[in-house]
C-alpha cells in the first residue's frame, strides 16, 4: 500500500519536533500535526516561560541584597503584565523558531488535530491554532505520538473549579497578592519561588513531611528550609478539603479549608498535583494501543506500542516526564527507523533540576537508593555561600557526595544551592562515566567557587543510612 508519509508524528513540542527532524533529515517523507502551540509544553507553558518567571522573581532579592556590597537600591514594584507580554514576546519567536526548523527538515506542517481512524490512517481536524484549518484524511507507514501531558484535576474537591494551574498561571491578568499552591512537588515548589520572589504572599499545601517527594533526604530538608526563608507558609502533612469563594469579596477572595479544619482566606488556589498524558480524542479505540487505566499508552524498549508501527515518546508514556528525556527518545526512534543508527543515551543517569531560589539539583542514586544496592559514603558539606556572606541573607548550599564502597564510584550528587543546575550538568557526565571518588580528589578546584566544594570533600561524612 502506497502511504501519505513514512512517518507521521502527531505533537509538535520537545520530543515529536526532534523525531520528526531528525527522521528527516534521514530521507523519510515526514508531517507532524500540532493542534495548540508549536514548541509544545515546553516551550509554551512549561520549562521556558518558568525559567523566565523564575528569573524575574529574583531581581527584588538582588537589589536588596546590593545593600551588603554597598549599593543604595531598592527592590521597586513589579509591573506584572509588562513581564507576562515580554515572555509571551520572547514565546513567539521561539514557535517561529520551531517551525522554521521542520520547514528547513523538509517535514510538512499541519495545524490541525490528528485523531485515529485506523492504525494507519489519521483524520485531521481544526485545533485552536487555526480554527480555519480544512479536514482531511492522511495515511503513514509510521506514527508516533507525542502529544504530551496535561495538568491532572481533583474534580472531587469542593469547589476545584475556583482554583487554577500551571496553564493558567502563565496567564494571570494580574499577580496574586495571596496564593495557596496545593502539591509539593516540582511546579509547586517553582511557582511556590516565583509568587513569593514577586511580593505575593504564598502557602504551599503538600501531604508529605517534605516537597519534593523521590529527591535526596538532605536536600527536601534544606528545601524546606529554604521555603521557610522565602517567607513562604508550609502546611506538610496536609491534604485540601475544599475551596469556597467568600460571600461579599469583591476582589473574588477565596476560603481554603484543610481536611483537619484549618482555614484561610487567599486570592488564588494553584494545583500543582502532578500531570496526565493527553490522549483523550485520539481515537486510540481504532488502533491496537493499549494504556494504563490513568491513560498512559504503553509501550516496549524500542518506544513501539502494542500496535505495530504505531510508537510513542514523552510524557504520554509516562517514563520519566522531562524535555530532555523526550527530545532523546524521539532521536533515538527516528535514528533507528530511518537511519539504521543505534544511539546511545544514559537514561539511568538522568539528572534533575527544580529552580526554586536556591535551585536544587541531582542526578544519580539519593543516599537511601544506594544504601539498598550496599555499602556507601556520604560527603556532605553545608555553608554560607560568598554573596550571603555580604549579602546577609539568611541563605546556604548544601552539597552531597553518595559513593559505592565496593567500586569507590560516586553514584549520586545532589546540591541546593546557587547554580545548582549548571554545575550538575557537568556532574553529570562524570556519574555517567563512572567516575571514582579518587578521579573527583585528584581534580584541581577552581577557586574561590561553590562549584570546588565537590573536588575537596576529604573526609566522609559518614555511612549512607536506608530509609526509615
Ligand atoms: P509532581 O509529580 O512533581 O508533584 C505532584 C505533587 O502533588 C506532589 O507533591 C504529590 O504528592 C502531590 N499530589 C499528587 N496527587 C495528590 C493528591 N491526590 N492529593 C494531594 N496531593 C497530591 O507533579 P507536578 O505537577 O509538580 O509536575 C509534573 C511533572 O512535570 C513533574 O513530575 C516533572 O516530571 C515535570 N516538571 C519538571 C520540571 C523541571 O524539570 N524543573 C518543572 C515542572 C514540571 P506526593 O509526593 O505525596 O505524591
Amino acid at each position: 500500500m502506497a502511504f501519505d508519509f513514512d512517518l507521521f508524528v502527531i505533537g509538535g513540542g520537545s520530543g515529536g519536533v526532534r523525531c520528526a527532524r531528525i527522521a528527516a533529515t534521514h530521507g523519510a517523507r515526514v508531517a507532524v500535526a500540532e493542534s495548540r502551540h508549536w514548541g509544545g509544553t515546553c516551550v509554551n507553558l512549561g520549562c521556558v516561560p518558568k525559567k523566565m518567571m523564575v528569573q524575574a522573581s529574583e531581581y527584588g532579592e538582588h537589589a536588596l541584597d546590593g545593600r551588603g556590597f554597598g549599593w543604595s537600591s531598592e527592590p521597586g514594584t513589579h509591573d506584572w503584565a509588562r513581564l507576562i507580554a515580554a515572555k509571551d514576546h520572547e514565546i513567539g519567536r521561539l514557535n517561529a523558531i520551531y517551525v522554521r526548523l521542520l520547514g528547513n527538515a523538509g517535514v510538512t506542517l499541519f495545524e490541525g488535530r490528528a485523531r485515529f481512524e485506523d492504525a494507519h490512517t489519521l483524520v485531521l481536524e481544526p485545533g485552536p491554532l487555526d480554527p480555519e484549518f480544512e479536514p482531511r484524511r492522511i495515511t503513514a507507514r509510521r506514527i508516533v505520538i507525542a502529544t504530551g501531558s496535561t495538568p491532572v484535576v481533583q474534580p472531587h474537591i469542593e469547589g476545584y473549579e475556583f482554583g487554577i494551574n500551571s496553564d493558567q498561571a502563565f496567564h494571570l491578568p494580574e499577580r496574586p497578592e495571596r496564593v495557596t499552591i496545593v502539591g509539593g512537588g516540582y511546579i509547586g515548589v517553582e511557582f511556590a519561588g516565583i509568587f513569593a520572589g514577586l511580593g505575593s504572599e504564598v502557602q504551599m499545601i503538600f501531604r508529605q513531611k517534605l516537597p519534593l517527594r523521590g529527591f535526596d533526604e538532605d536536600l527536601r530538608h534544606a528545601l524546606a528550609e529554604a521555603i521557610e526563608a522565602r517567607g513562604i507558609t508550609a502546611h506538610p502533612n496536609s491534604l485540601l478539603h475544599g475551596i469556597r469563594r467568600l460571600d461579599g469579596d469583591q476582589h473574588g477572595a477565596l476560603q481554603v479549608r484543610l481536611t483537619d479544619g484549618r482555614e484561610w482566606a487567599t486570592d488564588c488556589v494553584f494545583f500543582a498535583v502532578g500531570r496526565m498524558p493527553n490522549v483523550a480524542g485520539l481515537g486510540l479505540d481504532a488502533t491496537g494501543v493499549r494504556t494504563t487505566a490513568e491513560g498512559r499508552i504503553l509501550v516496549d524498549a524500542g518506544s513501539e506500542t502494542h500496535e505495530p508501527g504505531i510508537f510513542a515518546i514523552g510524557d504520554v508514556t509516562n517514563r520519566v516526564n522531562l524535555t530532555p528525556v523526550a527530545i532523546a527518545e524521539g532521536h533515538i526512534l527516528a535514528d533507528r527507523l530511518f537511519g539504521g543508527v543505534t544511539r546511545e543515551w544514559s537514561f539511568d543517569t538522568i539528572p534533575k533540576a527544580v529552580f526554586f531560589s536556591p535551585p536544587l539539583a541531582s542526578v544519580g542514586l539519593t543516599e537511601h537508593e544506594a544504601a539498598e544496592q550496599g555499602p556507601a559514603d556520604i560527603y556532605l558539606a553545608r555553608f554560607t555561600p560568598m554573596r550571603h556572606t555580604l549579602s546577609g541573607r539568611k541563605r546556604h548550599s548544601v552539597m552531597k557526595l553518595v559513593v559505592d564502597q565496593a567500586s569507590s564510584r560516586v553514584v549520586g550528587v545532589h546540591m541546593l544551592g546557587e547554580d545548582a543546575p549548571e554545575m550538575m550538568q557537568g556532574m553529570a557526565i562524570a556519574v555517567s562515566a563512572g567516575l571514582t571518588k579518587a578521579d573527583f580528589d585528584r581534580t584541581i578546584g577552581i577557586h574561590p567557587t561553590s562549584a570546588e566544594e565537590f573536588v575537596t570533600m576529604r573526609a566522609r561524612t559518614r555511612m549512607a543510612a536506608v530509609a526509615e
